[in-house]
């Protein structure tokens, strides 16, 4: 293969490129969340039939060591037993009342009593929803309009945090999307991540109209960027010095790389709390919950208690708190070790073997999270840095693990997820398989 050659997708099993081309026809692009379309790695993406533990079967019955984890929720691995048996025991009861329920107060209390800034809580079905909805409430609460966020974040697709996301975007190199409105739009300012200049600069000129600056507590959607030493410290006191809320999007980061999230991994104390934190992913078990919360004086403004409107029907779903609070009370920190050491394992070798091969590559790591940048760069800590990559190298590494039977997130602006259940066996499935891609992604560098 020549180096100008993109290499070859990995060829498709039968079934998933029938029910690829069948899906085509009635869902846009035949999937129902663009990163899952295969368009950043080419060929066809395989259509998962079941998973358990680390691992997914496709529906053509092959098995595949799982570095998705559906994105983040899955710490504890595929269908653990004890989420299995919580959530058969909800779904008995009935699937959704439209009242309350005991179980709503004890996945509150959960994560009120592990992460200290959070007094109260709210819970919604998606993480969108929850920035949405924590966005909403600090232009309440301030009766400001600006939202300052940075580029590369990604906080899901709400309208007025969709300009320079990450993620899904990063991938299809669409800086803005069309439906967005320029008066949306307008009250948005984008900054450069860990560039507290641009932040000083920012606060000086409109400091007065800015409701909250919202970042992701460690980035995780333009691969990993952890925030610079001293950078969260900084969001904090330049914003309540201007009198604009804080609000720390830990829908990735949150009960995954510690109990406490971010906030407990990074140690700040007390006076660097957020005014907000949004969660999802690990606090739904793989079921669509998700939550906002913080200060008590802030959250009392949310309706019924107070004027800012927010609502859901399925919002505090009895079988998806089910999932939530089993997963949350299996993350034990036994756990937690388990997940850093397979994520250390994996990085280790992933690192070694494409040095072995020559592959210019950083690892960048945000506690247990990580990912692996096609990079000669020697750091990154901004978008534009994590946009340096080397696509073709990362195809051709995405396909040669996935022939290996190893299902990477198809796209080089993604984490790469660990669980508890990944053990020896699956683990050593992955240490087999790099080195093969490593060598594919020497011979696929700068072929895109
Ligand atoms: N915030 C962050 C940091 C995320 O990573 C994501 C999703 O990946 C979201 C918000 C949006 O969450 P959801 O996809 O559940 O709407």
């Amino acid at each position: 293969m020549t180096a100008s050659t993109p290499t070859p997708a990995s060829p498709a099993p039968a079934a998933s490129e029938a029910l690829f081309e069948r899906a085509g026809r009635v869902i846009p692009g035949g999937v129902n969340s663009p990163v899952r379309a295969f368009r950043a790695v080419g060929g066809t993406p395989r259509f998962t039939a079941s998973a358990r533990g680390p691992y997914l079967t496709d529906a053509d019955g092959r098995e595949y060591v799982d570095l998705i984890c559906s994105w983040g929720p899955m710490i504890l691995g595929h269908a653990h037993p004890d989420v299995l048996a919580a959530v058969r025991a909800a779904a008995e009861r009935g699937f959704s009342y439209g009242t309350p329920t005991e179980r709503e107060v004890e996945l509150a209390e959960e994560i009120v009593a592990r992460v200290g800034p959070v007094e109260q809580v709210r819970l919604v079905s998606s993480g969108t929803e929850a920035t949405m909805s924590a966005v909403r409430l600090a232009r309440g609460f301030t009766g400001r309009p600006v939202v300052v966020k940075f580029a590369g974040h990604y906080h899901g697709h709400v309208d007025s945090l969709l300009a320079s996301a990450g993620s899904g975007l990063a991938t299809f190199a669409l800086p803005d999307t069309p439906g967005v409105t320029g008066a949306s739009a307008a009250d948005t300012l984008v900054l450069p991540y860990n560039d507290p200049a641009a932040l000083a600069e920012v606060f000086a000129a409109h400091g007065e109209r800015i409701a909250c600056v919202i970042t992701e507590a460690a980035a995780g959607n333009m691969g990993v960027v952890p925030p610079a030493p001293g950078f969260t410290a900084e969001l904090r006191r330049v914003t309540r010095e201007h009198g604009a809320l804080l609000i720390t999007d830990e829908v990735m980061t949150g009960f995954r790389v510690s109990s406490a999230g971010w906030w407990g991994f990074e140690g700040l104390g007390a006076e660097h709390a957020p005014d907000l934190m949004t969660f999802g992913k690990v606090m739904g078990g793989g079921f669509p919950a998700a939550a906002f919360g913080g200060r008590a004086d802030v959250m009392a403004h949310l309706a019924p208690a107070g004027p800012v409107y927010q609502a859901g029907t399925l919002s505090g779903n009895p079988v998806a708190t089910a999932a939530g609070l089993a997963t949350l009370r299996g993350c034990t920190p036994q756990v937690y070790a388990a997940v850093e050491r397979a994520a250390a394992t994996v990085r280790d070798a992933a690192s070694a073997a494409l040095a072995a091969e020559g592959v210019p590559h950083l690892v960048n790591t945000a506690g247990s999270m990580f990912s692996v940048f096609f990079t000669g760069l020697d750091e990154v800590r901004d978008y534009d840095a994590a946009r340096q990559q080397d696509l073709g190298a990362f195809r051709a590494f995405f396909h040669a693990m996935l022939e290996r039977g190893v299902h990477l997130p198809p796209s080089a602006y993604e984490a790469w997820f660990l669980s508890a259940s990944h053990d020896d066996a699956a683990l050593d499935r992955v240490l087999d398989a790099l080195p093969h891609a490593a060598r594919a992604a020497a011979a696929g560098a700068g072929s895109l």
